[in-house]
């Protein structure tokens, strides 16, 4: 049987391909659909990006990147989040070391 870690890190190879596949966010030129990133303020942000392993991120969308976003996607990542909670991974912001304390 998987480790709960295991279904995670699967979990989130699956979601960051769907990120690469449809590119909701459209980040261009250091500005993304929003015009201002989500990960602003977030203690795992470093200047070359996230330092952690954030699966609840990978499927989380704002408002605008939803609304450009095709059901398709929304769907999948749905599916993504009912799959943590059927494995009982907690969906919290932020890095793995906060979901697996
Ligand atoms: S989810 Fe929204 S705010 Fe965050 S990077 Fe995507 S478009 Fe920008
Ligand atoms: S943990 Fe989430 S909000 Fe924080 S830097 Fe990583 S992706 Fe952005």
């Amino acid at each position: 049987m998987k480790s709960k870690l295991e279904i995670y890190n699967e979990l989130y190879e699956e979601a960051s391909e769907l990120m690469k596949q449809y590119d909701p966010c459209g980040i261009k030129d250091g500005k993304c659909v929003r015009g201002r990133f989500c990960c602003d303020g977030c203690r795992y942000l470093s200047p070359t990006g996230c330092t952690t392993k954030a699966l609840v991120c990978r499927i989380w969308l704002c408002e605008k990147a939803k609304s450009k976003a095709p059901e398709e996607l929304l769907l999948k990542l749905e599916d993504i989040s009912t799959r943590l909670w059927q494995y009982d991974i907690k969906q919290e912001r932020g890095g793995m070391k906060d979901i697996f304390k």
